[in-house]
């Protein structure tokens, strides 16, 4: 990468974490995703009751994987043969986890997070009820503020997702939202996260590649 351009995206980088460390939360940065599975496991103690939100992130970062190693606790929502009635019954466990683990759809350089939900579970627990929320994104994610985080939501995260899970909405065929009234649609609620009360609860990985949706 050209060293004017490696410049521009620390400074970025830098702001961000300054700013999510003012609004109360832990911010972290590594370089690659290779190194994202050893910071994960220095802020999770064995035996620790953990689980996830949605995320390719965490798919493609391997967290998924190492969670399963038998360390942890973890209610697993994505383990074979379990029934809808079951994944239900982990998203409400997951309330009472010592970890919870997830990405974010956009993290803006003001420090805020930024997520769309259809069920909600995610943003949930991300906002009450787990100790401890580790989120892990990509600087892909970074975004000026939350008109351009709305923007990448609608641009980039709801369509690709869309597509992914084979939803019959508008953005599964043009690849942008048309703000529909599907039954399909996967975009229900819309979360900010700005300065945190309870000091350190959340904690965000930044990693140095493009990372999920
Ligand atoms: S509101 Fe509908 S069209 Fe817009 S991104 Fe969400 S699912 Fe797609």
């Amino acid at each position: 990468m050209d060293n004017s351009i490696k410049s521009v995206l620390e400074k970025q980088v830098q702001r961000t974490m300054d700013n999510l460390v003012k609004n109360n939360m832990m911010a972290f940065y590594v370089e690659n995703k290779a190194q994202v599975v050893e910071k994960v496991a220095e802020l999770i103690k064995e035996g620790e009751l953990v689980a996830v939100g949605g995320s390719m992130t965490l798919f493609e970062t391997g967290i998924i994987e190492h969670l399963r190693i038998g360390r942890y606790n973890f209610l697993d929502r994505y383990m074979d043969g379990l029934s809808r009635t079951q994944i239900e019954e982990i998203y409400r466990k997951s309330f009472f986890t010592d970890t919870y683990l997830t990405s974010t759809n956009a993290i803006t350089e003001d420090g805020e997070l930024y997520n769309v939900d259809g069920n909600g579970n995610r943003v949930a627990a991300m906002i009450y009820g787990p100790k401890s929320v580790i989120v892990v994104a990509g600087i892909n994610k970074i975004v000026k503020n939350v008109d351009e985080a709305v923007e990448r939501v609608r641009r980039v995260a709801a369509p690709a997702n869309s597509i992914r899970l084979n939803k019959n909405t508008p953005c599964t065929k043009t690849g942008y939202c048309a703000n529909c009234r599907t039954d399909d649609r996967i975009c229900c609620t819309y979360t900010v996260f700005g300065q945190q009360r309870e000091k350190n609860r959340i904690k965000v990985i930044l990693v140095g590649e493009s990372l999920g949706y």
